[in-house]
């Protein structure tokens, strides 16, 4: 796809005073197919998913699933209410169910899911991260945060990250699996249990819960299509067949899945949209994000715009700033050249200063740096929020989740 106000992406060597840092220049090595291609790991259906669970299922399909099981259909509504407003699948707090048969019952809709490994604290409890070990024995974090009037969750859609990204942890161990509908739903319920029971910071009011939920943990929610959008599903349906959240408190990420992308658009589901971009350019971003071999800059940011046009909600660019990398002004005002081309309004940027993986070659941007950046941006008319990010000292940060014992 060509249009005649493209960008060209050369850049002229003496633009910017500062060394361009490259991956490969730095010693990695992207990881490649037998093709040559850069390597991208989708999950294969073979791959054994956990017992279905009550949040796995729409009410209907609840309800359906008692009726094969013997029980009258309204216990979907029951059980959906333990679950959902109580975060419970303790029989003993059932006490509407009938005693008969209630265990078995109660092991057949909510057969667990997660198990809790470790939980590291910083920010004086404001911020907890969760190592859960799943039924087979793979291991995922999420991460809860609780900011003055609001409470976020970012959690994980797979178990590891098949798109390879030299500069995030996840990304460079590879992908396990995909999670399902239910484990990703359970990391909420879960994190509700816990700020009920106080244990997050000091409590604003009695009532709270997670009111903002980040598919920004491990794994790229958008290669787990169908099981992301029915958990989307859990958390924005009405009570008691979901959480009742509002879709705008939702956030999904992508490194640019452009067809994905195209379909979430007409999802009627007005979530708040995030483009992991970090490079405006092809020539970079080829080596930084794999995934830009197949579809480049300016194809997500027309879809990311798309995304826009479809659904109203202005939708964010996220940028980790990678010292000598992609923090260059230049690139500030070439990524802005190219959201202003598109149209005025409906973008906003979050530059992230790079949070340290292990191993890795790479720092974050001088402060000066950031600061020049985020005010090319702005001085081009582009909302633009250096993002605090939270959890550093956790390893609980963006890029940081490797999820090991
Ligand atoms: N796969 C999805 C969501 C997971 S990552 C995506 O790529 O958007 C959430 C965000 O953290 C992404 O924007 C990702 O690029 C960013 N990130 C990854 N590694 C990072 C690091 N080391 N420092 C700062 N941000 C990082």
């Amino acid at each position: 796809m060509t249009s005649p106000t493209r960008t060209p992406d050369t850049t002229p060597a003496d633009r910017d005073a500062r060394p361009q840092v490259r991956p490969a220049a730095e010693g990695w090595e992207q990881q490649r197919t037998a093709e040559g291609r850069p390597l991208l790991q989708f999950a294969s259906p073979r791959v054994k998913q956990p017992p279905q669970h009550l949040a796995d299922l729409t009410l209907a399909e609840r309800q359906a699933k008692l009726k094969e099981l013997g029980h009258p259909a309204f216990r979907a509504k029951q059980l959906s209410t333990h679950y959902f407003q109580h975060w419970t699948t303790d029989p003993e707090r059932m006490s509407d169910l009938p005693k008969a048969g209630r265990e078995e019952l109660v092991e057949a809709m909510f057969p667990p899911l997660l198990t809790e490994v470790r939980r590291l604290r910083t920010d004086d409890g404001n911020t907890i991260k969760f190592l859960w070990r799943l039924f087979d024995g793979a291991l995922v974090e999420s991460v809860l945060m609780r900011y003055p009037g609001r409470i976020t969750l970012c959690v994980s859609s797979q178990a590891g990250c098949g798109m390879n990204c030299p500069f995030c942890a996840t990304g460079q161990a590879g992908l396990t699996r995909n999670m399902s509908t239910a484990e990703i739903v359970d990391q909420v319920v879960a994190a509700n249990r816990v700020i009920a029971a106080g244990d997050l910071g000091v409590t604003e009011h009695p009532d709270e819960r997670v009111t903002n939920i980040v598919f920004m943990g491990m794994g790229e929610p958008l290669a787990n299509y169908k099981r992301v959008m029915a958990a989307v599903h859990r958390f924005v349906d009405a009570s008691p067949e979901g959480l009742g959240m509002s879709a705008r408190n939702i956030t999904v990420s992508t490194v640019g899945l452009v067809p994905a992308i195209r379909k979430l658009a007409e999802e009627d589901l007005p979530v708040t949209f995030a483009l992991s971009l970090h490079a405006p350019d092809d020539e970079l971003r080829d080596e930084l994000i794999p995934v830009n071999n197949r579809w480049k800059v300016d194809e997500a940011i027309d879809a990311a715009y798309d995304y826009f046009r479809k659904t109203g909600r202005r939708v964010s660019i996220e940028y980790a700033l990678i010292k000598d990398m992609n923090d260059h002004a230049w690139r500030a005002a070439l990524l802005a050249k190219k959201l202003n081309q598109r149209g005025r309004g409906w973008v906003h940027v979050n530059p992230i200063p790079l949070n340290p993986t292990p191993g890795s070659i790479w720092t974050s941007s001088e402060p000066e740096v950031q600061d020049e950046f985020v005010e090319t941006l702005r001085a081009a008319g582009i909302p633009t929020t250096l993002r605090d990010t939270r959890g550093k000292e956790i390893d609980g940060a963006c890029g940081q989740l490797a999820a090991a014992e």
